[in-house]
């Protein structure tokens, strides 16, 4: 038996470094500081149930097994002969692989797009645009006594957060809110059992008070410690947590986000409600904004991927841009996968850009919403593809998908998933961060090892020597073409 300390968790851009695993003959059997999603792929990741575990070719309609150096044989085959084949994935595989991918669109003309552009593509282009006040992780945790998180729910997609890098967490200048989140959940706990006795012995309802109404709580204003504030269209898990929640109508993010800018530079609105949002109401979180020492924005999906898109960005950089004139303040994405934050950083080294990258005229061109791997295949003009550890037949629009599947498909996944069932030649991988070490990008763009902890099954080798071996093939059957 032996404990393993300080692994990094492959699955969420949070990209926790702390795991301890215990390791008993050559299998993970227990996990410890990993929350509940980590805790399950570490002890479930070898399941054979939705393991890919041969090399799978598809022959007369079924997937059948076939032998490994077939399969890489008959990928090679499938991308030396397309003329415009997509290269899609690479967020929750390692940064070496997504090297050798970028190599291998680059030698046969393809698009090679990463997941960001079906999530934080937006964010991605207004940073370009606008530049991005923002900092570590770990100045967060140390510093930070104000947290907001708009159109993120990170108590569902990214567990730890709270507890790592912010209001839960003790920072060397910062203490966790933690006391004041448990003596206000007491105060809900005692006037739920208020209501509760009223009911039954009374037969009749007691009004009590709110603890939390729509009304700024006082302690916001006055309360030097860390505090947290959640802007979402609904009350969210995370919203449950927080001092103050802000419910904002949907699609009218960047309206809320505007009338802030107005207020943060003293001008006045001359209107009741933003958003759905009380002016007062507004003018009290602006002023907490304001007057906080070092406050930090986290947004998701919620924000960019809501009617604006970019634009929302735009104005939630400009709004960091314009607190920083009154106090000390940053913005940061919410990255979902644990690398897609490394997918933009190896893609942008290589090519100078950080997804939807087309080479399709001998160098690297970059058009999103035009070189994006949805835009092609609705206008299904790739005429191959090969997806790795991702599944786009189940989240891509129908008629994309569609188009995906009907062109020659290669998948590279560890996992079983809708569009390795689809695909015409399936290579299982190794499980970065778990069976093969690497390095990934945790989602303020510092750099972290994976680590490799138990050995892959037999026969199964890591993306990064799949990729090579594929582009080698591949160089080798254009050389022959060159030559007859
Ligand atoms: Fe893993 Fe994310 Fe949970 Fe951390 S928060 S343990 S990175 S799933």
């Amino acid at each position: 038996m032996a404990i393993i300390k300080n692994v990094t968790c492959p699955i969420c851009g949070t990209f926790c470094d702390d795991i301890e695993l215990t390791i008993k003959n050559n299998a993970v059997v227990d996990v410890k500081n990993a929350c509940a999603m980590g805790e399950a792929k570490f002890l479930s990741y070898a399941d054979s149930h939705h393991r890919n575990l041969k090399p799978l070719i598809r022959k007369n309609g079924e997937l059948v097994e076939t032998s490994l150096s077939e399969a890489i044989k008959k990928s090679a085959e499938i991308l030396a002969q397309a003329s415009y084949p997509l290269f899609y994935g690479w967020s929750s595989t390692s940064c070496e692989a997504s090297r050798i991918g970028v190599e291998l669109a680059e030698e046969i003309g393809g698009v090679i797009d990463n997941t960001s552009s079906v999530c934080h593509g937006p964010s991605i282009l207004s940073i370009q645009d606008m530049g991005i006040s923002t900092c570590t992780l770990g100045q967060i945790r140390h510093r930070a006594d104000l947290i907001v998180y708009w159109g993120s729910d990170p108590y569902s997609a990214h567990p730890r957060h709270l507890e790592r890098y912010t209001a839960f967490s003790d920072g060397r200048f910062q203490p966790s809110e933690w006391r004041r989140y448990v003596s206000r959940l007491r105060g809900v706990i005692g006037k739920k059992k208020l209501e509760r006795a009223s009911k039954l012995v009374l037969m009749n309802e007691v009004s009590v008070p709110p603890i939390t109404g729509p009304q700024v709580p006082p302690t916001l204003e006055t309360e030097t410690e860390r505090k947290l504030i959640v802007i979402d269209v609904r009350k969210t898990h995370s919203a449950e947590f927080a001092d103050y929640f802000i419910q904002v109508e949907p699609n009218k993010d960047y309206e809320l986000l505007q009338a802030m800018r107005m207020l943060v530079k003293n001008e006045e609105l001359e209107i009741d409600k933003v958003a759905g949002v009380p002016v007062d109401v507004l003018e009290k979180i602006v002023d907490v904004m304001t007057s906080c020492k070092f406050g930090v924005l986290f947004f998701g999906v919620g924000l960019t991927m809501s009617t604006g898109k970019l634009r929302n960005i735009d104005a939630a950089l400009a709004l960091t841009r314009d607190l920083n004139s009154n106090t000390k303040f940053v913005i940061m994405p919410m990255r979902g996968h644990f690398n897609v934050t490394g997918a933009n950083m190896v893609f942008t080294w290589q090519t100078g850009y950080p997804f939807a990258i087309d080479f399709s005229q001998g160098f690297p061109t970059y058009n999103p919403g035009e070189t994006s791997a949805v835009d092609i295949l609705a206008r299904d003009e790739s005429d191959a593809a090969l997806v790795i550890a991702s599944d786009p037949v189940a989240n891509f629009p129908k008629n994309a998908a569609q188009n995906l599947v009907k062109k020659p498909l290669i998948v590279i996944d560890p996992e079983k998933s809708a569009t390795a069932l689809m695909a015409d030649v399936v290579l299982p991988s190794a499980f970065v961060g778990i069976e093969v070490e690497g390095t990934a990008y945790r989602m303020d763009g510092v750099p972290l090892p994976l680590k490799k902890v138990v050995k892959p099954p037999k026969n199964v080798l890591p993306d990064e020597v799949i990729l090579q071996r594929i582009l080698k093939e591949v160089r080798r059957l254009k050389k022959k073409k060159t030559k007859a």
